[in-house]
């Protein structure tokens, strides 16, 4: 992510629905925080940005001021009295420097950037927590995303976390909460994030740039998590691109899924995956519009674009054999990610799943 990504995300233009949630989270007490669900919402910068008020010299009920040394120092990821624990590949993401002995082990290839948080990062965070503070009124660690720290990892911070030395505050975003040691769990307070309504996110796209159509396309494609559709938007998806992308693998082309990496095209394959069995059980599909993926059955089926009512009838009548072949392909897409980051030629595996989705949706 670039450093004007991030700034959009600070400061007066945090999203309205973080706000709300910023504002109710600095009226409660309580030094340990989780922050609690899926992914595209918003934990870290939530995170981030109840970490900086909980420094500011000037904070207000809204938050921090964003103009004095302390809000300075976090955005130049310096500040003496926050510690971040984070895997390496998502601080180098985010921006946040690594330690000079682990930049320099990745720099000279000795290993690769850590998925996990590492336990270094634990101890080293014992032994902040330990120290005086800098001159402000409390020190925070921040963690993210928390569910990636192992046992290990975890265990080494929960004592720090139930009895922190001093005064030092905790903030845990996670994406995936109910994976974390039940025991981090029962030392935090629990905060469940709120989704926006669909006007809130749109407004919020159009805010970050995004045309209207756009805007819809990739929050559908997200599954209406507003960060996500915006990584998606800054990749380059169209709202044309996703809304001719069921038709087009049904056609088997390829360019459906060019410039993808192999997990990329994985997650898409799986939402038109979702789709097309929501569609044949008769429910409501999340991620494309429903003459979208009617598209398909008119073009597996040789019939043209077919009324919304001539489609249903024709999913009613399709026989059992369709719902195998999509669950079928639901579990291959699942097995397919499991090894998409190890593949040895992405090029021939976006072929495979191509050939793999074709024959499914026939
Ligand atoms: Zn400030």
């Amino acid at each position: 992510m670039s450093d004007s990504q991030l700034s959009q995300k600070s400061g007066p233009q945090l999203s309205p629905w973080l706000h709300q949630q910023l504002s109710t989270l600095l009226l409660r007490r309580g030094h340990a925080w989780l922050l609690q669900g899926p992914s595209g919402l918003g934990q870290y910068n939530l995170a981030l940005e109840l970490a900086r008020a909980w420094l500011c010299e000037n904070t207000t009920p809204a938050g921090a001021c964003y103009q004095c040394a302390s809000c300075h120092s976090v955005d130049v990821r310096s500040h003496p009295d926050l510690c971040v624990l984070m895997p390496e590949t998502v601080a180098l993401e985010l921006d946040w420097p690594l330690d000079e002995k682990s930049q320099k082990e990745i720099d000279d290839k000795k290993r690769k950037p850590s998925k996990e948080i590492r336990v270094e990062s634990a101890r080293e965070m014992i032994s902040f927590s330990q120290h005086t503070r800098s001159g402000g009124h409390t020190k925070v660690v921040l963690v993210y995303p928390a569910e990636r720290m192992n046992h290990v990892t975890a265990s080494a911070i929960l004592k720090t976390l139930e009895e922190p030395p001093g005064e030092c505050r905790f903030i845990l975003a996670s994406e995936a909460a109910h994976i974390l040691l039940p025991t981090i769990r029962s030392r935090c307070q629990t905060h469940t994030m709120v989704w926006p309504d669909e006007q809130q996110a749109l407004d919020w796209l159009v805010a970050q740039g995004l045309g209207s159509a756009d805007a819809i396309a990739t929050l559908r494609a997200a599954g209406g998590r507003p960060e996500d559709a915006l990584v998606l938007a800054n990749t380059g998806l169209k709202a044309t691109q996703w809304s001719s992308f069921p038709l087009m693998v049904s056609r088997g082309q390829l360019a459906a899924l060019a410039d993808l990496t192999p997990a990329q095209a994985i997650d898409r394959l799986q939402k038109l995956c979702h789709d097309m069995l929501a569609l044949h059980a008769g429910a409501t599909p999340r991620f494309f519009e429903v003459a979208d993926l009617q598209a398909v059955l008119g073009n597996t089926k040789g019939g043209s674009s077919a009324s919304a009512s001539a489609a249903g009838a024709s999913v009613r009548t399709a026989s059992s054999g369709a719902m195998y072949s999509l669950t079928q392909w639901a579990k291959d897409l699942m097995e397919a990610a499991r090894t998409a980051q190890h593949t040895y030629n992405p090029g021939l595996m976006l072929e495979a799943l191509m050939a793999q989705a074709q024959q499914a949706l026939r």
